[in-house]
């Protein structure tokens, strides 16, 4: 038996055991990623689709995903490469090496990107391979940046850190009870883990607004409470949800509510967005 430290679950792995990630494995005693290289997308995005909006905007970022996620979110936009049947595909994809990815940047230096973003599924699940490439582009004295659902260990991000510019984080409700039961996270979690990278890196927030999970007003603005209490400079993106996946059961959130929303998150924070509207 060996136990996974990389993020809340701390899943007990027998050898051959999957984590509930899948994207990590016991071999050898050990808990090592099995999706190191393993690559599901890769893209250039423009900067503001991570969504990052204070950080370099108007660039692009190389963006790549793998497969995997210790999160279970019904409405997940990406379950292809996170936790479906089909995402464990995956595991055959062609083995990509940072150093075989990185030397892909200098062709899209055209096109304004400033490096690398590490994205799509939970990216830090497997972060070996986010730290490996990122310290290669850092090298480079280009940018990294995360996207992330923010529950991996406080010391996953001690190893990273050094190399990270930016993070998008989810803080995707603010009752404790919804991240565990619905999502399969945990509040607490995310919170350390948002209050920690704020201290050496960029940080904007997101928070999709599902109807009927965490739409109230109270909710809302205990949330905005929250950030605005650690730094008011934090910028909020307030998406709208569209049925998807597991969650096809309600219509998509009302353009007007997001609205609604920024205004009352813009009494306490300096930069608020809205997205999918
Ligand atoms: S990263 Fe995966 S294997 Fe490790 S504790 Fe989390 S869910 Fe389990």
């Amino acid at each position: 038996m060996a136990r996974c430290e990389v993020c809340f679950r701390h899943c007990e792995l027998r050898e051959g055991q999957t984590g509930f990630c899948g994207g990590r494995v016991c071999e050898g005693g050990k808990v090592i990623a099995k999706n190191y290289g393993r690559l599901s997308s890769v893209a250039l995005d423009p900067i503001e689709k991570k969504p990052l909006h204070r950080f370099f905007p108007g660039s692009s970022v190389l963006s790549v995903g793998s497969f995997g996620c210790n999160l279970r979110c019904p409405f997940c936009q990406n379950s292809s490469i996170s936790w479906s049947v089909e995402a464990l595909s995956y595991d055959d994809a062609p083995l990509t090496s940072p150093e075989e990815i990185v030397s892909r940047l200098p062709e899209y230096s055209k096109y304004g990107c400033i490096g690398m973003a590490y994205t799509y599924n939970e990216p830090l699940i497997g972060f070996e391979f986010v730290r490996d490439t990122a310290k290669l582009v850092s090298g480079q004295g280009l940018k990294n940046v995360v996207v992330t659902n923010g529950t991996a260990s406080l010391s996953v991000l001690d190893e990273i850190l050094p190399f990270i510019d930016a993070f998008n984080i989810d803080l995707k409700c603010f009752d404790e009870q919804t991240y565990k039961h619905t999502l399969g996270g945990d509040l607490q979690t995310v919170l350390d883990f948002i209050t920690y990278a704020h201290k050496s890196a960029h940080i904007e927030l997101t928070t999709l607004i599902v109807p009927g999970l965490n739409d109230t007003e109270r909710e809302l603005r205990d949330l905005v409470s929250w950030i605005a209490a650690l730094d008011d400079n934090i910028p909020l993106h307030l998406s709208r949800f569209f049925p998807r996946f597991n969650m096809t059961d309600r219509a998509a959130t009302d353009v007007s509510l997001i609205y609604r929303f920024a205004d009352i998150a813009r009494e306490k924070l300096r930069y608020v967005y809205t997205g999918n509207c």
